[in-house]
């Protein structure tokens, strides 16, 4: 593709940084798209508007492969919506939100899909959602295709959560022979449901249910145990799987184990299981930093950033959640009925290049990999997560000297805490450019108003990333 007699936006100076391979290049963007990156020294074709990236890291919007925006489940919501959730994205460099469509007791999937489609509406950045099953019926393949059709192509299955949204073995494997038909993945929460009531059940009995004591209510054993039993089943039905936010590096193991074996099986961390750490539990406010599964031991930290930086997981979710820290104080006294999650769509992108490019010396292209362009991948988002001619013109300028504090006050997100305050942050975008627009430069946001599309994912080939 040439370059247009006139372009929109031209951001030049900057070095382009794709998963496959980085250079100094000049990006042209006309129409919301990419029409050219071409050589630094070649003439900047006439232009509306020119941005200097001088020094600065040009790398692909992000996607956000697991978000929960305005999240419902049991007595609690969520606090934002995708008006507040997107533009908290944006402002941390993300542009396309992956939110999942949870049913309500008795919802029937597709049902929970069609009502995510309408909320999103007035997103600022792109969407697109995984669905989510339950309880598997005769109509449940009717409504797997249905979905499929609708670009809803990743579906959500919890392996815990018993009588809420846990779906047993059967409906696992249901779904992964069904979802494969249809060029889709499933996105696995994996922890072993009986050893978690146990672990639970014992803390109670204790009087060690508060948030202090999370770590001992959902063991490391019980992650991996549930990966190993869904990995069988995958590869039994010989269809692919997606872990979110696995915590452990036995839990990756046993995925890259798998891997090599022909499985084809994906490993999604989260920015919270790389930086923060058990100890926080011991802090003034450890409900703060409940979530499932819980922070980890330091050491457990490690060895998980480890298998980051040689790049065995493929993805970073942030796993956004946004509850205001009296929401979650109301039951810290029992972490079975309080709320679980961080907020973090804001705040992915500077704390995963704080802690893996900055502090790792991971190379920024298998940051960026794992920031945009396997999420993009592995969702079927085709022309996201890559900085190149045909793809939209999602874009984020990075100093990748700039350093800033987290500050409650300074985030977005619809909360009023943020796990990382006074952490001393790199990566944090100086200009972000969705769907072509530039919506936050040195002048602050812009916001571009409800223009955020609801994406349909394609079918995923059957060989994603080998
Ligand atoms: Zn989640």
């Amino acid at each position: 593709m040439s370059a247009p007699a006139h372009a929109d936006l031209v951001v030049h100076g900057g070095t382009v940084v794709n998963a496959g391979g980085s250079g100094p290049a000049t990006v042209v963007v006309s129409g919301g798209r990419i029409v050219a990156v071409q050589d630094p020294s070649l003439p900047l074709p006439p232009h509306e508007r020119a941005i200097d990236a001088t020094g600065s890291l040009v790398l692909p919007g992000g996607v956000d492969p697991h978000c929960h925006i305005g999240q419902r489940l049991g007595e609690y919501a969520a606090l934002d919506d995708y008006e507040s959730a997107s533009i908290a994205a944006l402002w941390g460099g993300t542009t396309t939100v992956i939110d999942f469509a949870i049913p309500d007791p008795g919802q029937r999937p597709i049902d929970a899909v069609t009502e995510r489609r309408k909320l999103a509406e007035i997103s600022r950045c792109d969407t697109a959602l995984h669905g989510c099953v339950i309880d598997w019926d005769d109509t449940t393949p009717a409504q797997i295709a249905e979905m499929a059709n609708t670009g809803v192509r990743t579906i959500k299955l919890f392996t815990t959560y018993k009588d809420v949204v846990m779906a047993g073995p059967d409906t696992v494997l249901e779904v992964l022979r069904t979802l494969h038909a249809q060029g889709g993945i499933a996105y696995v929460h994996a922890e072993a449901n009986h050893v978690i009531e146990d672990a639970q059940a014992l803390a109670v009995a204790a009087g060690e249910a508060a948030a202090g004591h999370m770590p001992r209510t959902r063991p490391e054993l019980a992650e991996a145990s549930a990966v190993s039993q869904v990995l069988a089943t995958a590869e039994h039905v010989d269809a692919p799987v997606y872990f979110v936010h696995q915590t452990t590096a036995e839990a990756v193991d046993l995925v890259r184990a798998a891997r090599r074996r022909g499985v084809r099986a994906y490993t999604e961390t989260c920015p919270h299981y790389l930086y923060l750490d058990e100890r926080t539990y011991s802090s003034e406010h450890p409900e703060r930093f409940v979530c499932c599964p819980p922070l980890r031991a330091p050491e457990t930290v490690a060895a998980l950033r480890s298998r980051a930086l040689v790049g065995d997981i493929d993805t970073l979710g942030s796993d956004h959640c946004c509850y205001s820290a009296s929401q979650k104080t109301e039951h810290s006294h029992d972490v079975r009925v309080m709320p679980n999650g961080l907020p973090g769509v804001e705040t992915r992108l500077a704390v995963t290049f704080t802690q893996l490019v900055v502090r790792g010396g991971m190379p920024v292209e298998r940051f960026v990999g794992m920031f945009a362009t396997n999420p993009a991948r592995l969702n079927g988002l085709t022309g996201k997560g890559v900085v190149a001619a045909g793809h939209d013109a999602d874009l984020v300028v990075v100093d990748p000297a700039a350093r800033r504090s987290a500050r409650t006050g300074d985030l977005h997100m619809a909360t009023d805490y943020t796990p990382y305050e006074g952490e001393e942050l790199a990566g944090w975008p100086s200009v972000v450019v969705s769907g072509g627009r530039v919506v936050l430069d040195a002048d602050g946001f812009h916001d571009p108003g409800p223009v955020g599309r609801a994406l349909e994912a394609d079918a995923m080939p059957d060989h994603l990333i080998t």
